[in-house]
C-alpha cells in the first residue's frame, strides 16, 4: 500500500527520507538544517517539540513555541514536518501546525492517543514499542484505521535486549514481517536504536536491505551541544556522507504489471537512477583521494592503480555478464573523468 502525505507518495516505490534534530532547539538550528535537507532533496522534516525523557529534570522540549518554529521553517522550505506527541492534550496542540504526527516508542501502547489520531485524520509516523511484539504493533495501528485514519508509515526503531552494546537492538526481521502481517509502508529508523554515531550508516543499510521503504535519521548543526540525543545525532558533513551512501539504496522502484513493458522500462528508469547515484558516490569518493594526492605531492594520474582495477573488475566480467572489452570502455571513461574532477580538485 502507498501512502500519500501532503502530495508525497511513501512505499515500496517511492523510499521516504525524514530527517531533523531529535528536538527543535531553536530558530537557527532548525533553519540551518532545513536548508541542508533541501539541499539533499530530502521532503520530510522532523523534530520534536515535546520530548519524552526517561529523566524528568532533562530538556522536555520547546512544546508550543517549538511547534510554532517548526511549522514556519518547514513551509519557508516546503518540506513536510513530523513532530511527536504524548498525549490528546497535545495532540490537539500539535495538529494545526504540522503535516504528520509521530507516536514514539513509549507511547505506542496509548490506544486513546492512537484513537485520538484516528479521528483527526492526521499522518501518522508509528513507531514500534521496544517491548512490543509485531503483532501488538500491528493491532496499535489497526487502532487508527479502525477510526477512519489509514495514512499510517510504521517504524521499527530499535527493541531492548541483553545487549548494551547498542542502545537498542535494531529488529532487523520485524522490517520484512511487519510488511507481509500489515498493509502499511515501514521505514527504520537507525538513530534510536544506536545510540551512536558510527552505528547509523550500517543500520540504515541493514533495514533498507530487509526492504524498508525509507528511513529516519537525527541530524544536528552541533551534535555535541545537542539538548537531546547527541550520541546518535549525525553533524551535517557525516550526514551528508550518510546520504550519499544510501542514496543507490532509495531509489524509486516502480512496480506496475509484471514484465510489461511499461513496468520493464519502470525498472530500467530504477535502475539507472540506481547507476546515477553510485557513480556521484564514486567521484564523491575519487574527490576525497584527490585530496589526499594534493596534500601528499601525488600525482593524479596512477596508471598501476588503473590497471589494478581493470584487471579486478574484468576478472569477474564473465560471471556479471559483461564482456572484458565492455568494462575497458566503460571505465576509460569513468577513469578519465575521475582525473579530470581530481585535477579540478
Ligand atoms: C524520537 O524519535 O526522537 C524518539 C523519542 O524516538 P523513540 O520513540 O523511538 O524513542
Ligand atoms: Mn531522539
Amino acid at each position: 500500500m502507498t501512502i500519500t502525505v501532503k502530495g508525497r507518495v511513501i512505499g515500496p516505490e517511492n523510499p521516504l527520507t525524514i530527517a531533523g534534530p531529535c528536538a527543535v532547539e531553536s530558530e537557527e538550528q532548525l533553519e540551518a538544517t532545513a536548508q541542508l535537507l533541501n539541499t539533499l532533496q530530502i521532503p520530510f522534516l522532523r523534530g520534536g517539540t515535546f520530548k519524552p525523557r526517561t529523566h524528568a529534570q532533562s530538556f522536555q522540549g520547546l512544546g508550543e513555541k517549538g511547534l510554532r518554529i517548526l511549522s514556519t521553517t518547514a513551509q519557508r522550505h516546503k518540506l513536510v514536518s513530523v513532530t511527536e506527541v504524548l498525549s490528546e492534550s497535545q495532540l490537539e496542540l500539535a495538529a494545526p501546525y504540522v503535516d504528520m504526527i509521530q507516536v514514539g516508542a513509549r507511547s505506542m501502547f496509548n490506544y486513546p492517543l492512537l484513537r485520538a489520531i484516528g479521528r483527526r485524520r492526521i499522518p501518522l509516523l508509528l513507531k514500534r514499542g521496544f517491548g512490543a511484539t509485531i503483532d501488538e504493533w500491528v493491532a496499535a495501528a489497526d487502532y487508527v484505521a479502525r477510526e477512519g485514519n489509514q495514512t499510517i508509515v510504521l517504524c521499527e526503531r530499535g527493541i531492548r535486549t541483553y545487549t548494551q552494546s547498542s542502545r537498542f537492538t535494531l529488529d532487523i526481521a520485524a522490517i520484512p514481517l511487519v510488511k507481509v502481517r500489515s498493509p502499511y509502508p515501514c521505514i527504520v529508523d537507525p538513530s534510536h536504536a544506536a545510540g551512536s554515531q558510527e552505528l547509523v550508516l550500517p543500520l540504515s543499510r541493514a533495514g533498507l536491505a530487509a526492504g524498508a521503504d525509507g528511513v529516519m535519521i537525527e541530524v544536528h548543526p552541533d551534535p555535541s551541544q545537542a539538548l537531546s540525543d547527541g550520541s546518535q545525532s549525525l553533524d551535517f558533513a557525516t550526514f551528508s556522507a550518510v546520504m550519499r551512501h544510501l542514496a543507490p539504496l532509495l531509489v524509486p522502484t516502480p512496480q506496475g504489471v509484471p514484465g510489461s513493458l511499461t513496468a520493464l522500462r519502470a525498472q530500467i528508469d530504477s535502475v539507472d537512477e540506481a547507476l546515477h547515484r553510485l557513480l556521484s558516490c564514486r567521484f564523491a569518493l575519487v574527490r576525497e583521494i584527490g585530496q589526499i594526492k594534493r596534500q601528499l605531492s601525488l600525482p593524479v594520474e596512477d596508471r598501476a592503480r588503473e590497471e589494478a582495477i581493470l584487471d579486478a573488475l574484468k576478472k569477474r566480467a564473465s560471471f556479471f555478464d559483461h564482456s572484458p572489452a565492455f568494462i575497458s570502455r566503460l571505465y576509460a571513461l569513468i577513469f578519465q573523468e575521475a582525473k579530470r574532477r581530481q585535477k579540478e580538485g
